[in-house]
């Protein structure tokens, strides 16, 4: 079997691995969301398998006009996902490389954990990865395993990859946290519950900026959990996000719990809605994630003013991005500025495997080589994956070929 990285090596973002077996299989095929770049040209391809929905694993997805293989949900999720990354990249000035037309003519094949499947002569076993609802690892020909994004322990929303892979000669591994540790989750929940608290006491609204597949789910779970005593709004894409998990509760660790955080939870429609939710104190969880657009820009606009209320990051900010930047200055930079009077905190939620999951990953799987990708530093944790773990191991540059 030949792999070709065509995207995603020495960098996070556009992520895309072409195998070329008795059929030209593409997995994953995104896009990087904050520059537009996209990965190297691919050719005829047979199918793509997609891990899951995230634009930097799926945006590109349209184009190739192949089948599409992956779960239920996902492909829903990815529906969700593409259809407004049409707006954003037209919003952007960024190129855009395929019609709504093109979305819906996407030839969709379900495949779920479990279940072996063939594409060609090619085998297919999925995995929980415990990334987002639906995400998956995949093991091909019982001898290549492909992890793309994981994190190994629960959540509120998600059970931990479940790869129990055994004899797994090439191993392609993300590496987005080879060298960071995240704190307990439990931790960060606290965390967060103190903030909400604390902003409540002095009249204040939380608003919390999420991405809307799965984050923003399981924000709704923690607040509830913890009972937070004040209305809990939900807006922007991640109320069909939401809709769309529900339907799936195969893919979730506990769906009563989200039910219940989502019943909880008051829907906002409109302008009107909004001023009402900000009328006394609440939490607001509302895309996007990391600022660059949806309803948190109007939020932020109105309370940029005052001091007691806090705006919360639930995710890493991406260099570059709005959300980053006022992270770093305090001020909203992105058409307009301004400065954020506001309260502004990072909690570490990530869905991501930290540098000691990875490496335990590794160590208890040991394969007989490890490609590293999807990361800031590949060759750095290749390297140290080498050195202490003594598995033969490569950081692959986009447009690399191996055979395996
Ligand atoms: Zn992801």
């Amino acid at each position: 079997m030949r792999i070709k990285f065509l995207g995603g090596c020495r960098e996070v973002g556009r992520n895309a691995v072409l195998l070329e077996t008795d059929r030209r299989i593409l997995l994953d095929c995104g896009v990087k969301v904050e520059t537009g770049e996209i990965p190297l040209p691919s050719g005829k391809v047979d199918a793509v398998l997609l891990t899951h929905p995230h634009l930097d694993h799926s945006g590109m997805v349209p184009s190739v006009r192949s089948r599409v293989f992956s779960t239920a949900a996902t492909l829903e999720q990815a529906d969700l996902l593409l259809r407004d990354s049409i707006k954003v990249q037209r919003s952007k000035h960024l190129p855009v490389y395929f019609s709504e037309r093109d979305v819906s003519r996407m030839e969709k094949v379900r495949v779920t954990f479990g279940q072996e499947f063939e594409i060609g002569d090619t085998l297919i076993d999925i995995y929980n990865s415990g990334h987002v609802p639906g995400s998956f690892g995949a093991l091909i020909d019982k001898k290549l395993f492909y992890t793309s994004d994981f994190r190994l322990s629960d959540t509120r929303l998600l059970r931990g990859a479940d790869f129990d892979v055994k004899n797994v000669e090439t191993m392609v591994v993300e590496s987005t946290y080879a060298f960071k540790e995240h704190p307990p989750r439990e931790e960060v929940e606290k965390m967060l519950v103190e903030i909400v608290e604390e902003t409540l006491s002095k009249n204040g609204v939380v608003l919390i900026p999420c991405f809307a597949i799965g984050r923003s789910m399981e924000i709704l779970m923690v607040l509830d959990h913890y009972d937070v005593p004040c209305p809990v709004y939900l807006d922007g894409m991640a109320k069909k996000a939401l809709d769309i998990t529900l339907s799936y509760p195969e893919f979730l660790k506990d769906p009563e719990a989200l039910r219940k955080a989502a019943e909880r939870a008051v829907p906002i429609f409109d302008h009107r809605d909004r001023k009402i939710a900000l009328k006394r104190p609440s939490v607001v969880v509302t895309t996007s994630g990391m600022l660059s657009g949806g309803p948190i820009i109007s939020y932020l606009k109105k309370l940029r003013n005052r001091p007691e209320c806090s705006l919360v990051f639930t995710g890493f900010q991406v260099p570059g991005t709005p959300g980053r930047t006022l992270l770093d200055t305090g001020y909203y930079r992105n058409g307009t500025e301004f400065k954020v009077e506001m309260r502004v905190e990072y909690l570490d939620f990530s869905a991501h495997a930290d540098r000691s999951e990875l490496l335990e990953f590794l160590r208890k799987t040991s394969p007989e080589r490890v490609i590293v990708i999807h990361g800031d530093e590949c060759e750095r944790f290749a390297e140290e994956v080498k050195n202490d773990l003594g598995i033969q191991a490569s950081a692959p540059e986009n447009g690399d070929t191996l055979e395996v």
